[in-house]
């Protein structure tokens, strides 16, 4: 893998996100899901939608203890919940913005229509190779590009529908190689995407590990959870990095920019959310991408004015963004690439220009002496009997009573075959 462009945490905002100040306030409204994603992290534990009057209580305890911005309706696939246009309603009384994620398989013309009089901001669609879909019956997918008939039609719906529509993939060594066309498909296509996300694949290896929950060794594989095991022995799906990812966008595009991070809580080198831009127009052309300046101006702005930090703008950023360029140096250098494209064609002018979010998410890592590295100010907490979890491991909380502690197997160590609590 090419790795010729070095991000350095110096050059990049850290995001003053935290426990009590976080824009994002993850709530799961159901375990039911109508397509299975290889590695996905909610197990299906029989508890079915999430009652409207608890899922209300867990919405308010984000925004008093977590001063958020929006609220992200996670699930399962949460447009199956009967309440879903009520759970909407209820995230715009209390003044937040709502997106949710979502496969959109079960998504219609007419629930979008409703969805947005309730009072949605936009969707968050996840889909990729990984998943078991039933459109994939009727075409066969060898490929992310395969599906880009199928991204383009949620596009297309959401733009009817007034909503904003970002795209995440998860990648792992078989897709890799395809993150630039997929980044190619989204700027050609910027007018109806708002940003990508792609989340580097990783599962609970168990090949030389042990777990403990309350002391107790205990069993783990993909059968209790979801996320855990490895493939094979050779398995080597775990290992792209967010450093890797940004050095192979830096490859492909020369005015993508990193502006802002959020590291470990175990390694100081790792870089766990990674946000990047990239300023392009509607013909795809691409003029470069604002830093971290324009990024701290942009989040003490919001948090001064409205009392939150800032995510998922309410509409796509176009043309505005250039107001920045005093104070950002990529910016600057992206708005003067307009302004010449414009002398050399001056209807560029009036062209529209589109700022895409490409956001890179490097999930939880096991270190080699046992240590779990997460998202430093995790911004995907959710909710477990009255406690901030994170998501990606509310499963072992809610099977093991608390997250396993991972431990390097000795060789003469027995195996213990516990059930889980
Ligand atoms: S630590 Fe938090 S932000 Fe990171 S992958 Fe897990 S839930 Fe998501």
């Amino acid at each position: 893998m090419k790795t010729n462009f070095v991000v350095s945490k110096k050059d990049l905002y850290r995001l003053p996100w935290s426990m009590n100040d976080n824009p994002i306030g993850w709530v799961e409204v159901t375990d039911v899901c109508n397509i299975r994603c290889e590695g996905c992290y909610r197990l299906v534990m029989g508890d079915g939608h999430k009652d409207l009057a608890q899922i209300r209580e867990e919405i308010c305890f984000m925004k008093n203890w977590r001063n958020c911005d929006n609220i992200s309706l996670a699930g399962g696939e949460p447009v199956l919940h009967p309440d879903i246009l009520e759970i909407i309603a209820f995230i715009k009384q209390q003044k937040m913005k709502s997106i949710i994620l979502t496969n959109g398989y079960a998504l219609t013309e007419k629930m979008l229509a409703d969805l947005k009089k309730a009072g949605l901001t936009g969707f968050s669609f996840h889909i990729d190779t990984t998943q078991i879909r039933p459109e994939f019956k009727k075409k066969k997918i060898e490929s992310e590009m395969d599906l880009s008939d199928l991204r383009i039609k949620f596009a297309k719906m959401s733009k009817k529908a007034g909503l904003n529509a970002s795209f995440g993939i998860t990648v792992h060594d078989g897709n890799y190689h395809e993150v630039p066309a997929f980044i190619r498909w989204a700027i050609r296509n910027s007018n109806l995407v708002s940003g990508i996300s792609l989340i580097t694949y990783r599962v609970m290896p168990t090949q030389g590990i042990a777990y403990y929950a309350n002391g107790e060794r205990v069993k783990v594989g993909s059968e209790s959870l979801g996320y855990t095991g490895e493939k094979d022995s050779s398995d080597k799906t775990q290992t792209i990095t967010s450093k890797e990812l940004y050095a192979l966008i830096r490859n492909h595009f020369r005015g993508y920019e990193a502006s802002s991070y959020l590291g470990g809580t175990a390694d100081h080198t790792s870089i766990k959310w990674l946000i990047g831009n990239l300023i392009v127009d509607n013909k795809g052309k691409a003029y470069g991408g604002y830093g971290k300046s324009a990024m701290e101006l942009i989040q003490g702005f919001h948090h001064f004015v409205s009392g939150s930090y800032l995510v998922y703008p309410n509409r796509k950023v176009g043309k505005e963004v250039f107001l920045l360029f005093p104070f950002d140096r990529p910016l600057r250098k992206a708005f003067f690439n307009f302004i010449k494209q414009c002398l050399i064609n001056p209807l560029r002018l009036f062209k529209p220009v589109n700022v895409l979010g490409i956001g890179i998410i490097q999930a939880p890592d096991i270190l080699p002496d046992g240590r779990i590295d997460m998202c430093d100010d995790c911004p995907d907490l959710c909710i477990h009997e009255g406690k901030l979890v994170n998501s990606c491991r509310l499963d072992e909380c809610r099977i093991y009573g608390e997250f396993l502690q991972p431990r390097m197997e000795r060789s003469d160590e027995p195996a213990v075959e516990s059930e889980p609590v």
